[in-house]
């Protein structure tokens, strides 16, 4: 007889240590639906802090939540009617889920005016940390087999794409030549805002507070310059480098980092922030100097989060055009494998890696 149930993450929301691997119902696609068989999941700081007990929303009337939201998959099944999926294709979904508002109705559910908008494995739905999972066409994306085991890293590329592309269409204020970009953060999503604006032809610098030989050598192979902050501070950064900084994309989960990042800005800059953080940290900063900066320089700041199905898309042709420029580059990202059993191994290596990934096939250990 067919097995009827598959194995999953699950976490307590809000709850420490609950942390557990469960039986649920293999799901059934109805007729809008499609069954996909996950391959991979990438973990990324949220499913951290949702792992951690601090963060995420189980769907309601549930306790549990499954996380995981950087899926990568193959369609096992389709309901009726499915009209633009075929068993056998490779599939990433999306993260978030509509909600009335104006701009989800629009399809811009990244930008949700209400807030009431849902999160696949985060806020009010189960993720993709299981062995199958079902989901509507609209939420799915195709990725070419080119791609191959890279294309868990697309939903975060995703996220990347979406800020410099808020960099982009902001600038279209002005005249806009840039030449020099940094990234503060060198998690995986700091290294890829790092490829993808040395691919948009951007000189770029790198900031974090580690000495980390492994990353050097990404660093050198993309042609980015490197700071540690232990040893050139922040605001020293555009004289060492004797050139002003026109696009900044703050990415290290600290909002001092992100404050003082809008301080340096280059004249008629732009800075996208997208660290999430949920703390209560405070700093005393010259409320005058920021204001001053600010309007004296024409600097624009703008937040982002999530993205946009065309970031998803984008992100596609840029992780091709990254590893043909870079071979191998990308798979440098993903420097742990676990299988489901070992998730909570896998969590606990995430300080000493860049991207840890569960992966449903292979038993490769960490
Ligand atoms: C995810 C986004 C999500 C955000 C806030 C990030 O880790 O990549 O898709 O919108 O967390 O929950
Ligand atoms: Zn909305």
């Amino acid at each position: 007889m067919e097995r009827s149930f598959m194995k999953a993450a699950a976490v307590r929301p809000k709850e420490k240590d609950s942390a557990r691997l469960i039986d649920v119902d293999l799901p059934d696609p109805g007729d809008d639906e499609v069954l996909v068989k996950v391959h991979s999941v990438g973990l990324d700081g949220t499913d951290k802090e949702i792992f951690d007990g601090v963060y995420g929303t189980p769907p309601s009337g549930e306790e549990i939540l499954i996380p995981g939201h950087e899926s990568l998959g193959r369609v096992e099944g389709i309901g009726k009617d499915v009209k633009s999926f075929r068993p056998g294709e490779m599939v990433v979904a999306t993260v978030r889920r509509p909600d009335g508002c104006i701009n989800c109705q629009a399809g811009e559910y990244d930008m949700c005016l209400l807030g009431d908008y849902r999160e696949r494995g985060i806020k009010g739905l189960h993720g993709f940390l299981s062995e199958y999972y079902l989901e509507k066409e609209d939420f799915l994306i195709k990725v070419p087999e080119d791609l191959g085991e890279l294309a868990v890293l697309l939903e975060p590329m995703s996220v990347a794409e979406k800020a410099v592309r808020m960099a982009f269409r902001v600038q279209e204020r002005l005249t806009w030549r840039p030449e020099v970009a940094m990234v503060t953060g060198t998690g995986s999503l700091g290294l890829l805002t790092a490829m993808l604006l040395r691919l948009r032809g951007l000189e770029v610098l790198s900031v974090d507070r580690s000495d980390d030989d492994y990353k050097a050598k990404i660093f050198s192979e993309l042609g980015v310059l490197h700071f540690n902050t232990k040893r050139t501070e922040l605001h020293d950064i555009p004289k060492v480098v004797g050139k002003q900084i026109d696009l900044i994309v703050e990415e290290t989960g600290s909002s001092t980092v992100a404050l003082h990042s809008i301080m340096i800005v280059g004249t008629n800059g732009v800075v996208v922030l997208a660290s999430i953080t949920g703390g209560e940290k405070r700093m005393e900063i010259c409320s005058d100097c920021f204001n001053q900066g600010l309007v004296l320089g024409n600097r624009a700041v703008v937040g982002t989060v999530n993205a946009h199905r065309l970031d998803f898309e984008r992100g596609i042709s840029d992780l091709l055009a990254i590893e043909e420029r870079w071979p191998g580059s990308l798979s440098k990202l993903i420097t742990a494998r676990y299988p489901l059993e070992d998730f909570k191994e896998a969590f606990s290596s995430m300080k000493d890696n860049i991207k840890v990934v569960i992966d449903f096939n292979g038993p490769s250990r960490g």
